[in-house]
Parts: C-alpha cells; structure tokens; sequence
C-alpha cells in the first residue's frame, strides 16, 4: 500500500510530513506535460494556501496558468524555465535556487530541460487558462486536496 498520509490535511494542527517516505503519486495529467508526479505537503484554508514538493522529468512541463495569489519556490534540483526562460525574458532557475512569483503572474510554459524538482508554496488558487486567457481549471488548495486524496 502506498504510503501516502492525508491526515495532516484534514485538522488545523501543527504537521510534519517525512518527504522521503511519503511516495509521490501523478500530477493530474490536464494541467501538465510529461509525466509530472507530487507530493501534497499541506494546505492551508485558512490562508487559502498549498505546498508541495513536484518531481519533473526533463521534457516535462506545466500548462499555461496564471497565479492568483503569490508564490515563492525552492528548486532543489535541475532547471526551471519560467515565463520562457532568459532567453525569452523571463527567468531561469538552476538548483539550488529561490523564485518568488508575484500575484497574477502569468506563465504559458514553466519547462523542465533536465531532470528537477521543486518545493513551492501556493497562496491562492491557479488558474489554468487557454490562449486567450479563458479558464480551463482553477486549482484551490480543495482541489489540490481532493486531487491527492483520489490519487
Ligand atoms: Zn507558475
């Protein structure tokens, strides 16, 4: 059986998660490229916020979304482009590295050209949207809960 805790998300407790004996399940395929998998580390409702821990085989990428409420991340691992990258103006994170993206920032490709992982806490939703900006899915730590808890 897959060890694979959720009751650190259901009290407002204090929690404590042990990373490497928490497996990883997949990200849900609509909101990625590639074989993307995760670690729901905790969500918080009263803040409106979430944290976890992604895995991202190089190739792999996220869908185009646009968050909501600020978020700040540790890439422990690889190469992160978001926003396209240097190249395209945007920027390139290289293990160790923290990114802080602010409210409404809009990435339309965040793509991983080596194998990385990455810790991030979310406040506030993510709004995955089409080309025109239209909403595909808007991702609430209740959805990032519900979507652990199916996996
Ligand atoms: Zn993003």
């Amino acid at each position: 059986m897959a060890n694979k805790p959720t009751e650190h998300l259901d009290a407002l407790d204090g929690r404590y998660i042990q990373m490497d004996t928490t497996d990883y399940v997949d990200f849900p395929a609509p909101l990625c490229e590639g074989p993307i998998r995760w670690k729901l580390l905790n969500v918080s409702p009263e803040m409106g916020a979430w944290t976890a821990y992604f895995d991202c085989p190089k190739g792999t990428s996220f869908n185009r979304h646009i968050h909501i409420g600020p978020g700040e991340y540790f890439l422990t691992k690889g190469k992160m482009e978001v926003r396209g990258g240097t190249d395209e103006g945007g920027s390139t994170a290289i293990a160790p590295g923290y990114g802080y993206e602010p409210c409404n920032a809009r990435h339309d490709k965040t793509y991983f050209p080596v194998d990385s992982e990455f810790y991030m806490t979310f406040l506030g939703p993510l709004n995955f949207i089409d080309e025109e900006g239209n909403t595909l899915a808007l991702v609430t730590w209740e959805d990032a809960q519900g979507a652990w808890e199916a996996s």
